[in-house]
């Protein structure tokens, strides 16, 4: 009998609603703080940064929230995504684990960004904002955010962290191909930017200083608001769209997962697969098993602390309850850029802190061992990023063999690695390093955080 591989939808079936986790959690996690005052901030105070419709997003418990219809009309370009059993990588394992992969590879910009990206780019067209600026660390998400912007007439500006600029000049490319302006964070552009490169004129860059910087230009002109492309509430609502896709296509392969696994930076492709299947879990029908997995050389949730930290580096965003690392802790120039960031969303967090997510972290080279095997196995070339996602599945259907089980594995393939070859060549030549995990340079950054209460 013809074995299925892959289990499509048609578009008839792409989701009318984003599915909101916090109508169903145990606990929220406690309140956004005011950076200077450590009071509780209302919605008002995001106003400078965030149109309306996302600020109400963001501080919503509704269940469900309409997807509206221009944004299913772009999401159209290439959902439904397809998911995948991974065949050949089960039988080179010679495992008897499932193991099934959603695959966000397949969107304009090569990962699951797309899916917020298009819907944020909306919201503010919606009322009328010009210019959007942002970050960006390996360029995924400046590249969706551009073309996302493109779509609805919107100027873009991406500060890229310095160490991706110079690795990934493709992806730049990409972004100016979309029609966005790009420079390379920290940038002489703003006072963020000047002063890191006054202090280190060699500095190769964070997530937290870019985002500094794209949040002080916002937060000076009138005609501009800032995006962020993860952590936030409103940006892992955006993902669920995979989830609720995916839960369908797993009814068609007829089978339920025992574990859901996402690599996580901010954490929103991973809660976009998890969220959907971890509604099943708190309300007590399933006991499905949730992984979020990350670099060791910036592991916030298996060695961070759960306290209020900023969201970037200078300070100038509300404090957020988070496992962090520290907000001036600069993560090492590991290849999967998208997951150098200090903390990790808060819905996350608070998720992980309650027991409903596992968390575990691997070095990179052990990722790039996983995704080249994959590779020869399923064709598709995993993004950086994603292969830690491959490693932790790999080796969930390495357990199942071990101890003779049939489990059913379920990841999130986030993106495809056909812009980051370089980081292939490397590992090939033998040339990636697994850094140290920096504990001094943790443990300094974790001085400055700001005492709360
Ligand atoms: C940005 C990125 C990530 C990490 O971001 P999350 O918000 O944690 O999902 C993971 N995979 C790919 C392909 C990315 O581009």
């Amino acid at each position: 009998m013809a074995e299925t591989r892959k289990f499509l939808l048609p578009e008839s079936e792409l989701p009318t609603q984003w599915y909101n986790i916090a109508a169903d959690m145990k606990r929220l996690p406690p309140p956004p703080l005011h950076p200077a005052t450590h009071q509780p901030i209302g919605p008002e105070a995001l106003a400078p940064l965030f149109p309306m419709a996302l600020i109400q997003q963001e501080v919503s418990t509704e269940r469900y929230i309409p997807i509206p219809e221009e944004v299913r009309e772009v999401y159209k370009l290439w959902r439904p995504t397809p998911l995948y059993r991974a065949r050949a990588l089960e039988k080179a394992l010679d495992t008897p684990a499932h193991i099934y992969y959603k695959y966000e590879g397949v969107s304009p910009s090569g990962s699951h960004k797309p899916n917020t990206a298009v819907a944020q780019a909306y919201y503010n067209a919606q009322e009328g904002v010009k210019r959007i600026t942002t970050e960006t660390g390996a360029g995924q998400w400046g590249s969706s955010l551009a073309f996302a912007c493109q779509l609805f007439g919107i100027e873009c500006k991406v500060y890229m962290v310095r160490i991706s600029y110079e690795q990934k000049p493709y992806r730049r490319v990409l972004m100016e191909t979309w029609g966005a302006k790009v420079v390379p964070s920290p940038s002489p552009d703003t006072n963020a930017g000047r002063a890191i490169l006054a202090e280190d004129p060699n500095s190769t860059g964070s997530l937290g200083i870019a985002i500094s910087e794209a949040v002080e230009d916002a937060a000076s002109r009138e005609d501009t608001k800032y995006s962020l492309g993860s952590v936030l509430n409103h940006v892992l609502l955006h993902q669920t769209v995979v989830g609720q896709e995916a839960m369908k296509q797993m009814e068609m392969a007829g089978e339920y997962p025992d574990v859901v696994i996402g690599c996580v930076g901010g954490g929103s492709n991973a809660a976009g697969l998890m969220f959907p299947f971890l509604r099943e879990r708190l309300e007590g029908r399933r006991k499905t098993r949730f992984v979020a997995v990350e670099p060791a050389s910036c592991p916030s949730l298996t060695k961070g602390e759960y306290r209020y930290d900023f969201g970037d580096t200078a300070g100038l965003t509300p404090l957020l309850k988070m496992y962090t690392l520290g907000h001036t802790f600069v993560p090492p120039g590991i290849h999967a850029g998208g997951l150098r960031y200090h903390a990790m969303a808060p819905l996350i967090c608070q998720l992980y802190h309650d027991g409903e997510i596992e968390a575990v972290a691997y070095p990179q080279t052990a990722c790039f061992e996983a995704a080249v095997l994959f590779a020869r196995c399923e064709g598709i070339v995993p993004a950086p990023e994603s292969s830690h996602a491959v490693r932790a599945a790999i080796d969930e259907a390495l357990a199942a063999r071990e101890a003779g089980e049939r489990r059913v594995i379920l990841f999130n393939l986030s993106g495809h690695g056909l812009l980051d070859l370089q980081a292939y060549d490397d590992y090939m030549a033998g040339k990636l390093r697994d850094e140290e995990y920096p504990a001094e340079k943790v443990k300094e950054a974790m001085r400055h955080l700001p005492e709360v209460e």
